[in-house]
């Protein structure tokens, strides 16, 4: 299996010269002491040498091995436990964390390019630390201050980690319906009751403890959405001077045999009447849980990038140096039968794709950061509000965009291979294996749609997408990229279906949902086009440095213009063509 080798030129090139980060974090007086570019570019090393040395290796192995249940415990596969050991010794659980209990403060722009190592290097081990982090997250938000300082500080260590327990049997994306119950008790408490499935890392022998955020509904909670609070569950109880005490009743029935990211315990796990302690106000659980949610989705989405990256490297790689047939142009190595499969177009179609796809993904994975730091750090109201407003709009397509883009590069890369790409050894099935997931957990990618279309655009009338359309166009206007023109005319194509769509969904309550999937996409291309622009001009701006660099990114930057943004055209068609035709078939004639 060849190695991972973190894209450290690109993330550079998208950090320091597209989105100028060190001079955003100098203006952010919350970052401007804790970061600057040379504490970015030492980040990014470390965390190269840390994903390509250390993870890395174990990701076969750990797929070979997988995660075992033995009478409640999980075993983690061959090697794990020393290399998270040695990773959270790292600080890297908290390395975007709350300074004030342990964290280490670093922005998220910064902190996506680390996530993308961490998951090319291997989803399962990824996993366990990206539920930590999220977890934290929910916790600086909306616990109170007791809770924070007794359980952040060793999350943030990596001693302790995190778990998101949702996903009940009979409820899925309907979380309206759960029925796990709360019951409050005498000393401020709560006894928490039912079984959660699918909870990633619900159970696992790499920390000390375990700390559950759990959905669960009080005695006299409304029905649906608005009746859910948000518990925080230990596996084990802690002492007031923070040590372990007793084990809580929660306990780990069993975990799934599933199609790939096998070194990933997903568990079924039991809460019989376990001490919780609530989190932000009763009935509000699910708006908190949305803060762990947005950022799993947004790390879930990285995950597609980081695995098509994988994917890309060893697929590249391979066509360098598998010979078969001749080039259509005539032989390229006159002393060898045949030439590399690198000179045939259609096995530059596939790895063109892969380039642009990822490379467009991983900028717009640091737009996203980018604006979640300035919600976060900005000190003018105004500029924190708009960042808000495109964190929700953008949040979706990220999700959705990344994962079915992350899939389709990682089946590129299997077929770079041929016959090769399905058998084990080069690794790629693994690949395709361990993407899979993306799409379906965190929300499916047809749930982050219908959030896309209908919450984010439709509901305020598209005012978050003018937003953005405002800004895309002001960059078109004010930058020289030589794909201006194309970007202008694919974000008119968005705008005007988008206001077709706003017609349409005040008559026909199908439009929304029969829409939805082809809309994302279309975003998605549209939001991939802002970003090649943006990289198409820098680059053109450094004509004469770094040939082979620059001149590949205007290179791949025609490529996405040409090849892969005209995709648009057949999914406004789509969209375009209404929800008549999903209807025409009663559900018997299935
Ligand atoms: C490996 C793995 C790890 C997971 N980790 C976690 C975890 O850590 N914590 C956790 O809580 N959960 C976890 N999950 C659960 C995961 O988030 C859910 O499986 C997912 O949200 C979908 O729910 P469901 O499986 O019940 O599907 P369902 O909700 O039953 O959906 C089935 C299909 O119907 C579609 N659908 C449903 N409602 C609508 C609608 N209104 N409109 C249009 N289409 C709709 C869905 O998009 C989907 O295609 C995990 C799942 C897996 C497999």
């Amino acid at each position: 299996m060849p190695e991972y080798n973190a894209p450290l030129r690109d993330m550079r090139f998208v950090l320091h010269d597209v989105f100028q980060a060190p001079s955003l974090w100098a203006r952010l007086p919350a970052l401007a002491q804790t970061v600057d570019a040379d504490t970015a570019d030492a980040i990014l090393e470390e965390a190269a040498k840390v994903t390509g040395s250390l993870i890395a290796p174990l990701n076969r192995s750990g797929d070979e091995e997988g995660a075992q249940w033995i009478d409640g415990d999980v075993r983690t596969p061959t090697g794990f436990r020393e290399a998270y050991a040695t990773y959270t010794e790292g600080g890297w659980v908290g390395l975007a964390g709350n300074p004030q209990y342990g964290g280490m403060g670093m922005p998220k722009m910064l902190a996506v390019a680390f996530e993308e190592m961490l998951y090319a290097a291997g989803s399962s081990f990824a996993l366990y630390s990206a539920l930590s982090s999220g977890a934290c997250l929910a916790i600086d938000a909306h616990a109170s201050e007791e809770l924070k300082t007794t359980y952040l500080p060793p999350m943030y260590e990596g001693r302790w980690a995190g778990s998101m327990c949702l996903t009940e049997a009979h409820a899925g994306t309907d979380l309206g319906i759960i029925r796990t119950r709360a019951e409050p008790q005498a000393d401020g408490s709560y006894k928490v009751t039912g079984s959660k499935i699918f909870i990633t890392g619900g159970e696992q022998d790499l920390t000390e403890n375990i700390i559950h955020l759990v959905l669960a509904k009080l005695p006299d909670a409304p029905a649906g959405p608005k009746g859910i609070s948000l518990l925080l569950v230990p596996k084990v109880m802690v002492n007031a001077d923070g040590s372990l005490g007793a084990r809580n009743a929660v306990s780990c029935g069993s975990i799934e045999h599933k199609m790939g990211i096998k070194a990933s315990a997903t568990c079924v796990m039991n809460f019989d009447g376990a001490t919780g302690y609530l989190i932000g106000e009763v009935n509000k659980g699910l708006a908190a849980m949305f803060t762990m949610m947005n950022y799993e989705r947004l790390s879930i989405g990285i995950q597609g990038i980081g695995c098509a990256e994988a994917s890309y490297q060893s697929a590249v790689s391979y066509a360098r140096e598998r010979i078969q047939s001749r080039a259509a142009t005539g032989p390229v190595n006159r002393d060898k039968v045949a030439d590399p499969i690198i000179v045939h177009a259609d096995v530059r179609r596939m790895l063109l794709t892969m380039k642009a796809l990822n490379e467009g993904g991983r900028a717009f994975a640091c737009y996203v950061g980018q604006q979640l730091d300035l919600a976060k750090y900005a000190e003018d109201a105004s500029e924190r509000q708009n960042a808000e407003a495109l964190v929700a709009l953008l949040t979706p397509v990220a999700k959705a965009f990344f994962t079915d883009t992350g899939l389709e590069s990682c089946v590129h890369g299997q077929q770079v291979f041929g016959g090769h790409g399905y058998i084990r050894e080069w690794g790629q099935e693994q690949l395709v294996r361990d993407v899979r997931i993306a799409q379906i957990y965190e929300g499916t990618n047809g749930i982050q749609a219908l959030d896309l279309l209908g919450r984010k655009v439709v509901a305020n009338g598209g005012a978050a997408l003018r937003l953005f359309a405002g800004e895309v166009r002001d960059f078109a206007h004010a930058h020289e990229s030589p794909f201006g023109d194309h970007l202008i005319e694919a974000l008119e194509r968005l705008e005007a279906v988008s206001g077709w769509l706003l017609e349409q969904a005040k008559t026909e309550p199908n439009a929304v949902g029969a829409a939805s999937v082809e809309y994302l996409h279309l975003f998605g291309y549209v939001a991939y086009a802002y970003m090649w622009a943006r990289m198409a001009a820098v680059a053109q701006g450094k004509q004469g440095e770094d040939e082979a660099f620059y001149g590949g990114k205007l290179a791949t930057a025609e490529f996405f213009f040409a090849r892969l943004l005209p995709r648009t055209l057949s999914l406004e068609a789509s969209i375009r063509a209404g929800s008549q035709s999903l209807y025409g078939l009663a559900a018997e004639q299935f």
